[in-house]
């Protein structure tokens, strides 16, 4: 992977927008429980990043994969991973597949205002009887006339309370397993679409997590993405875009925390000399440095894999292993910077804290490790 003077001016502009615009807001967005993603979303879409691989005609900026890399890296620098969730929950869960395989009207009524940030994005997919099985969904749309009938529960969904319209994935046919889902449009004003719950985390807690009730809510079936019943197929391609940006962000996200540690050892002080002096503790950083280092250049892999547009299911492979490895490590590295900064570690006040919460979610959300592990071993011939 090369990036050029363009890219470094790209990584200049988002960092800046997530130092200005992000980060002096994130203490008092943790507090609420929620960022105000109508206000920040237009100047993200300013910046062109909530459409950066998307056509040019609906308002995207028909880049390559090699911009996700760079936004994903920075954005996930940002100090509250919840915000970075959120925004990538906008740019890469909820849009990919309307992008892909949406039709001419619906890109223009739902694609173009969420790359402008006019509308908030969110993708329901999860209920409460299954998130790992994708396959054990219940909430069914049923045909009436021109129209969906729409009856159940999502659970977890991300952007969920202020969302403006959700990607939804819901039976369609009497088929069982992975056969008969559409992915749906179902904007969150409709008439029987409630926000049940606002959920409260360990964790990710500047982004608002909901859960959702449907009782007859109708949508139009032209806001069917792509073909109806070949809703589970199109969302497992849509899942990669996910596991892709999740690993991206994660090591951003592990840079600065490695860079604030290495930087707080230096200046406090036992035994009479600066705690970086303690060859261990140095060790123990550089082993993380080079671990990190190891998954950035396999991320930068997948992305080269994706711009050569290599065969699904290498794809499938290289984002299941990027999402399993960032999620083991983001864990790891997390639990060093609190060990390495002591009792002031463990206080809400030190950065530590949050970043600890923040990324013990990446193991779970998006498919938990023992998922990712379920793909490659299948796609190793063993499952
Ligand atoms: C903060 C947050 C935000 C989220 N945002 C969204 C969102 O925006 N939209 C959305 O649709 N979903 C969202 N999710 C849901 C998330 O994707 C699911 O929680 C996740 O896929 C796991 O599903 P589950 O919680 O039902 O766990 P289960 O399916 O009940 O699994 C529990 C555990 O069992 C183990 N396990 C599962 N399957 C296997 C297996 N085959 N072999 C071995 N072990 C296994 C794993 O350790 C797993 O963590 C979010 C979740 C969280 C916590």
């Amino acid at each position: 992977m090369r990036f050029s003077t363009e890219h470094d001016m790209f990584r200049k502009s988002v960092r800046e927008l997530v130092e200005n615009e992000i980060d002096p807001h994130a203490d008092e967005w943790e507090a609420a429980g929620m960022f105000p993603a109508h206000e920040l979303f237009p100047k993200l879409g300013a910046l062109g990043v909530l459409g950066l691989e998307y056509d040019p005609a609906y308002g995207g900026m028909g880049a390559d994969h090699s911009y996700t890399v760079v936004y994903g890296e920075e954005v996930g620098r940002c100090a509250t991973g919840g915000v970075a969730m959120a925004v990538s929950v906008q740019t890469d869960m909820a849009t990919p597949a309307l992008h892909r395989f949406g039709s001419p009207e619906l890109k223009e009524r739902f694609l173009a205002p969420a790359i402008r940030g006019e509308q908030v994005a969110a993708i329901a997919v999860t209920e409460p009887d299954a998130g790992s099985d994708v396959a054990g969904i219940r909430t069914r749309a049923v045909r009436d006339g021109d129209e969906w009938v729409i009856n159940g529960t999502k659970l977890y969904i991300t952007n969920g309370v202020q969302g403006d319209w959700l990607c939804l994935l819901a039976r369609t046919s009497d088929e069982g397993g992975h056969r008969g889902m559409s992915q749906i449009i179902v904007p969150t004003a409709t008439p029987g679409l409630t926000v049940s719950r606002k959920l409260d985390k360990l964790g990710q807690r500047s982004s608002d997590t909901a859960e959702l009730s449907f009782v007859d809510v109708r949508v139009p079936v032209a806001n069917t993405i792509g073909e109806i019943d070949r809703g589970f197929q199109q969302q497992m391609t849509q899942f990669q875009n996910e596991r892709l940006i999740a690993s991206y962000m994660a090591t951003g996200q592990m840079a600065v925390a490695l860079e604030r540690t290495g930087a707080y050892l230096a200046e406090r002080q036992a035994f009479g000399r600066p705690l970086l002096d303690n060859q261990y503790l140095q060790f123990r950083l550089a082993e993380l440095v080079a671990e990190l280092d190891l998954l950035r250049h396999y991320n930068y892999a997948c992305a080269e894999a994706i711009l050569d547009e290599a065969d699904p299911l290498t794809i499938t492979k290289m984002a299941s292993i990027a999402k399993l490895k960032s999620g083991r490590l983001g864990r790891e590295v997390a639990d060093t910077c609190i060990q390495f900064h002591g009792g002031i570690g463990y206080m809400e006040e030190t950065w530590t804290a949050r970043y600890f919460r923040d990324s013990r979610l990446l193991s779970i959300g998006g498919g938990a490790d023992e998922v990712m592990l379920r793909i490659i071993a299948g796609l190793q011939g063993w499952g």
